[in-house]
């Protein structure tokens, strides 16, 4: 997508500071972190949300959380983190290219706001 902003970044044409990256997916440092680390993990595919996934995604989306629990486990957050994928702008997403958002460092708080 010419015109999406995690395509681009992911194209490395807007620059981030990627942590990971492979065929498949790419992870980058949150340009607004809310906790001490605040990573967004990617598909390269352009899924809008989780609900335009398919059942051809599976594995790219479980590729997505397994790549999450590796960075968390790189980053000893040992005390636990946080994965969060909004879903729609009434539930807070803003970027309209999938993402899991890695958050740790910090304690957090049930239910969250
Ligand atoms: P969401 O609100 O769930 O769609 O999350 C979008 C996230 O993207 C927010 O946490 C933003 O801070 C982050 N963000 C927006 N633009 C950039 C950028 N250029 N580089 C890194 N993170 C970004
Ligand atoms: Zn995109």
């Amino acid at each position: 997508m010419d015109d999406c902003l995690f395509c681009k970044i992911g194209a490395r044409k807007i620059p981030s500071k990627i942590v990971y990256e492979d065929d498949r997916i790419f992870a980058f440092e949150d340009i607004n972190p809310q906790a001490p680390t605040h990573i967004l993990i990617c598909p390269r595919k352009h899924v809008i949300s989780l609900t335009d996934a398919t059942a051809e995604d599976v594995s790219l989306l479980g590729h997505t959380l397994l790549v999450a629990a590796q960075i968390a486990r790189d980053r000893k957050l040992l005390e636990g983190y946080r994965t969060v994928l909004n879903n729609g702008a009434g539930a807070g997403q803003s970027v309209f290219h999938l993402h899991l958002h890695l958050l740790g460092g910090r304690t957090f708080r049930w239910p969250p706001g």
